[in-house]
């Protein structure tokens, strides 16, 4: 694969930028990639350049100074209104691109040693003359579970999202655990239901800011219903035929699990 920086040499009017305020990103009448002549050279950090592809194409990721927009006759938007625009292509570009400016933003310095850090020569990490370290853009990993018992399947409104969505449990893996450990305790201390045959169904890359959500169905085995206190600010079972509002499948992998699941009970009936 090609590196996460773009080397001044190969910069053309004709590339494509990415613009961040701050975490907003730059747009205009709904379009975020702009052609790099568009934009005065004023308002492009040259210091942090950031590659950013689709597969297809590279685009150009940089910091722009605040006011800007005036300036542009844009408008800034958050990377969620973004993303839940629906737009598959945003979601990969604006995703990537905030997750590589936040891990370029966090990793200026070395660690170690505190030595000011510079892309390696694959462009791929960023590394510590000093004392041979390398940074790589790192990811965290969360387990997201979707209980099921036959044509029921339960559903939790998490106490500190106030979007009134019902939706799958959810948590990070923590050190040592396999993603199936992650669901048999995030199930256990958010509901305190025990959990037995789990399988996983799909992962998706979640840029708030830089998760890697693994999505699993879990069969109920025993217990009765308890919400965490504090997290869980409801938890019921739902008949698949009647369900609360839930995420979008075509955003969330959450909303997929639940899509999918729903589907397929209601087929094979
Ligand atoms: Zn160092």
């Amino acid at each position: 694969m090609s590196g996460y920086f773009f080397s001044k040499d190969s910069l053309s009017k004709e590339d494509r930028v990415l613009l961040f305020v701050g975490n907003r990103i730059l747009v205009r009448n709904g379009e975020f990639l702009w052609r790099r002549d568009q934009i005065a050279e004023e308002f492009i950090a040259q210091d942090t350049m950031i590659k950013v592809s689709d597969g297809r194409e590279d685009f150009l990721v940089t910091r722009a100074p605040a006011g800007v927009e005036s300036f542009l006759d844009a408008e800034l938007s958050s990377l969620r209104s973004l993303l839940f625009g629906g737009d598959e292509r945003a979601m990969l570009v604006a995703g990537k691109a905030n997750q590589l400016l936040d891990w370029h933003a966090s990793h200026q310095f070395c660690g170690f040693c505190g030595e000011k850090t510079v892309p390696d020569r694959s462009g791929q990490a960023l590394f510590c003359d000093a004392c041979q370290h390398a940074f790589f853009p790192r990811i965290n990993p969360c387990a997201i579970m979707l209980v099921v018992n036959g044509p029921r399947i339960l559903l939790a409104r998490n106490a500190r999202y106030r979007t009134g969505l019902y939706s799958c449990l959810a948590g990070f893996i923590e050190v040592g655990e396999s993603a199936e450990d992650t669901v048999r305790r995030e199930v256990k201390e958010e509901v305190d239901l025990n959990v037995g045959v789990i399988r996983y169904y799909k992962s998706q890359s979640w840029p708030f800011p830089s998760q890697l959500m693994l999505g699993f169905y879990a069969d109920y085995a025993s217990g009765e219903i308890r919400p965490e206190p504090g997290e869980i600010e409801e938890a019921r079972w739902y008949d698949i035929h009647d369900l609360p509002a839930v995420p979008s499948a075509k955003v969330s992998v959450a909303g997929e699990l639940i899509e999918h699941y729903v589907k397929t009970m209601s087929s094979s009936r």
